[in-house]
């Protein structure tokens, strides 16, 4: 438990997975949590009533919408970004829009919406970006894509870390491995193939991620920026 009463959060991608989970431990800890989502709309309400956090339909791929709303939910003390997609396959097949649009939503909202949200954002800040252990491991073929929209994570906390420091924002990657939501189900047909990379053989769970999360934007954190927390049951060990 983190004391997080008279904070003001936003979530971007709260609706399900990982984003759910922090939207649910920042909440329960006293935040103040706008949340986004694009087409959850019905997981949205429910975990809006569940929590009390506001939810706000915002497409990540819209760079004027992520602006926006990030605008609306500051001064913001705390951005969680974990929208993000999986376009995986191989690349001479792989269609160009899909991989487009994960460019769109995986590294062109994290910038936009950093950027933004620290225009208005109080001294001592967090900036949380949900990246991947694919961003420094990419151990199967058909990743390339994904893998460097994660790794493009690590130059920009990396960068505005630098950027913000003086006001002691900080800038972090929670880089999680496989992790049990509707994008890598524990049950599904990849399970054995991931759990075989890892040291601690089962998925992580959101609340795990979520827990890490609470300790980058708490107040002993203070001093971890520019950083890559890796949370992966040993899958890039
Ligand atoms: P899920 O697919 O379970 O949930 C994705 C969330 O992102 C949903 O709330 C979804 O909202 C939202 N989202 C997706 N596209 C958009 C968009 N265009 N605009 C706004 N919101 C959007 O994924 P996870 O929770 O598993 O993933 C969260 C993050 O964690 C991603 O960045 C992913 O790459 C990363 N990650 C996940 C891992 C895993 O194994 N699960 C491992 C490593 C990293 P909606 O449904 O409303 O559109």
């Amino acid at each position: 438990m983190t004391d997080f009463h008279g904070k003001k959060a936003l979530v971007l991608g709260g609706s399900r997975g990982i984003g759910a989970a922090i939207v649910r431990r920042f909440a329960g800890d006293g935040a103040d949590v706008t949340f986004t989502y694009a087409g959850s709309k019905d997981a949205a309400d429910a975990l809006a009533v569940e929590t009390g956090a506001k939810a706000a339909r915002s497409d990540a791929a819209d760079r004027a919408a992520v602006i926006g709303t990030v605008r609306e939910a500051g001064p913001l003390d705390i951005l969680v970004i974990s929208a993000g997609t999986l376009a995986l396959g191989n690349p001479l097949d792989l269609d160009p829009d899909a991989v487009d649009r994960m460019i769109d939503v995986n590294v062109r909202a994290p910038y936009h919406a950093a950027v933004e949200a620290a225009r208005s954002m109080p001294d001592g800040s967090r900036i949380i970006v949900i990246g991947s252990v694919n961003g420094d491991r990419m151990p199967f073929a058909g990743g390339a894509a994904y893998a460097l929209t994660k790794s493009a994570m690590q130059g920009m906390a990396r960068g505005l870390a630098r950027d913000f420091g003086d006001r002691n924002i900080t800038v972090n990657v929670i880089q999680p491995g496989p992790t049990s939501t509707d994008m890598n189900p524990e049950d599904g047909p990849m399970s054995d193939f991931m759990h075989g990379f890892m040291a601690i053989k089962r998925h992580g769970r959101a609340e795990e991620i979520a827990g890490l999360a609470a300790y980058l934007a708490g107040p002993e954190a203070g001093f971890i920026t520019g950083s890559l927390q890796t949370i992966d049951g040993g899958f890039g060990a």
